[in-house]
């Protein structure tokens, strides 16, 4: 998987641009229609014929000067040239059906603005209603009437009039606003002193594209190189004239019979500056976006249909295709290499957390086995101890003292020195729990305990033999010590009283000893000889200590 998204990654970014420009080297004739009459307006054009521009390109274009019956849209449609420059109708044709297809925006913002007196009062939209208005396309002009509809005012309200394109109308009074150009008419209002206001629809949310390079689909389907060249020569006129304005307006004087006059032509480009904004943005810049704004309000304000779509419109420029292409595939190479990094990052991140918590499930059940084995330990020692025990008297059991005697024996015949048995049985004990009861049997069962673990030297073994029967087993002991320090433990006994609640119970004990080797050799004679003697201490009397009779 990761091996196929980086695969993917490098094929995407291997698919680069691959290099193409051939210019057409024939001349080829193009017709392209302006607008208006030879001026400033048009420097870009002017310069790319006079410089050689569109020759460099193959093409010999032959500029056509505007007129009231020589409009562009109007031109192109019929074929009479396969270019020109147009205003916002370009768009608004193109939303009523005409394939027209814009190559390049010129102005950022439209020139294109109403002049009034500034004696009419007139000094912003609302002050048409009711007046004689000149606009340049009849009812159709779009900036003009979008501002009217983004300023609430119906077009019913203002007496709009085809312009005459006659300034005078203004000036006389025979009309209140006329439609004009900041970079041409304001001039002569200044040239006559005649003060003047400015009702612009870029103020009023109308800020539209204009003098737009365009063409028609045919043209952009058929010819795609030549569409390319005149766009690029065009564009690169256009910096040529806004670089070197003087240049162009010499050229306009002296080679095209401007009737303008040289101040009026630097007016004109100096008005242009803040329009096409040629420091700012790339000549000739298109935003999508803005032509979708300015179709929107073509439909706000009626005169196109909504649900209108700019497919196709806006030309595409192979090196912008490519530049977006290369974009596209670099943003979709770095998404599926940061897709990859990530997929990696996180896979690593789970490892670890994996590895984390496994670690720390290991360390609780080490701590888990670890508190385990002490406790699993210490309750085998208890279980170990428990075995060999007896639970009342805690001295050792039956079967440890079986297990130990014979060894102890052997032992004794190895190393060959004595080994004495005392056993011991409670006198009457029967009437003791008779008279205090069970309970107060166990106690004097306990005591004795505690009496002969007390007197108990390092090697003796101690055992409850059963009932209120104990064994004692003393190695290297003779008989005679042995019977010395059993006598000594029946007086202590007997002397002694076991405290039960407020009981005072005083038992007495007899003591039968046998010894090894005098009374036998085995663990079973040696406890039979030990119990006749035990026999023999009853039979005197009790609270005595015999020994067995020679083997
Ligand atoms: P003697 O030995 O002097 O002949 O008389 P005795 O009354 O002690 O008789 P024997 O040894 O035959 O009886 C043992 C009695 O010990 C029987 C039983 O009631 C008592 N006994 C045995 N084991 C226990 C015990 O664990 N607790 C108590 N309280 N009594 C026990
Ligand atoms: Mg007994
Ligand atoms: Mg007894």
């Amino acid at each position: 998987m990761l091996k196929t998204l980086f695969v993917c990654a490098m094929l995407i970014l291997a698919s680069g641009a691959q290099a193409q420009n051939t210019a057409p080297k024939k001349l080829e004739v193009v017709n392209l229609q302006l607008r208006w009459l030879p001026q400033f307006q048009f420097a870009g054009y002017y310069a790319a014929v006079e410089k050689g521009f569109y020759a460099e390109e193959g093409l010999d274009v032959r500029l056509h000067a505007g007129a009231p019956d020589r409009q562009p849209v109007a031109e192109v449609m019929a074929g009479r040239a396969q270019y020109a420059e147009g205003n916002s109708e370009v768009l608004l044709a193109r939303l009523q059906g005409k394939p027209l297809v814009a190559l390049a925006a010129i102005f950022q913002h439209s020139a294109s603005v109403l002049l009034a007196l500034r004696k009419s009062g007139i000094h912003t939209a609302h002050d048409l209603v009711g007046k004689k208005v000149m606009f340049m396309d009849s009812k159709n002009d779009p900036d003009f009437l979008t501002m009217l509809l983004n300023e609430g005012i119906s077009p019913d309200k203002v007496s709009i009039l085809p312009s005459s394109f006659n300034f005078d109308d203004l000036i006389t009074g025979k009309v209140d606003a006329f439609n004009s150009y900041l970079t041409n008419e304001p001039f002569f209002l200044r040239q006559r002193g005649i003060e003047f206001t400015v009702i612009n629809p870029g103020n009023y949310r109308a800020d539209f594209y204009s003098d737009i390079l365009f063409t028609t689909e045919d043209e952009v389907r058929n010819h795609p190189k030549r569409v390319e060249a005149m766009r690029r020569a065009t564009l690169k006129g256009w910096r040529y004239a806004m670089a070197n304005p003087d240049e162009i307006i010499d050229l306009l004087i002296d080679k095209y019979q401007v009737k303008k006059s040289r101040a009026h032509l630097a007016f004109e480009a100096d008005a242009m500056r803040p329009l096409i904004l040629p420091d700012l943005v790339e000549i000739g810049y298109m935003n999508p976006e803005r032509w979708r704004h300015m179709a929107d309000a073509y439909v706000r304000a009626g005169i196109a249909e909504p649900g209108y779509s700019l497919q196709g419109f806006l030309y595409e420029a192979p090196g912008q295709k490519q530049l977006l292409d290369w974009v596209m595939r670099t943003l979709l190479a770095a998404i599926v290499l940061l897709v990859l990094i990530s997929m990696v990052a996180a896979y690593f991140v789970k490892i670890n957390r994996r590895l984390v918590s496994a670690e720390s499930r290991l360390r609780k059940v080490n701590e888990a086995l670890s508190g385990n084995l002490a406790e699993i330990r210490e309750l085998h020692l208890r279980l170990q101890e428990q075995a060999i025990r007896d639970p009342l008297t805690g001295l050792f059991n039956r079967r440890y003292l079986d297990e130990t005697l014979e060894r102890e024996l052997a032992r004794a015949k190895r190393d060959g020195y004595a080994i004495t048995l005392a056993m011991i049985d409670l006198d009457h004990f029967k009437l003791v729990n008779d008279t205090y009861g069970h309970t107060a049997g166990d106690e004097v069962l306990k005591d004795l305990g505690r009496l002969l673990q007390a007197q108990a030297r390092e090697g003796d073994i101690p055992c409850r033999f059963g009932g209120e029967e104990f064994l004692l087993v003393f190695p290297r002991m003779t008989l005679e010590v042995a019977r010395q320090r059993a006598e000594q433990w029946r007086e202590t006994f007997s002397q002694r009283k076991t405290r039960h609640g407020d009981l005072e119970i005083a038992v007495t004990m007899s003591v039968g000893l046998a010894s090894y080797p005098d009374h036998g050799a085995t663990a079973e004679v040696l406890l039979e000889s030990a119990d006749q003697a035990l026999y023999k201490a009853k039979a005197a009397g009790r609270n005595r200590v015999e020994i067995a009779g020679t083997a």
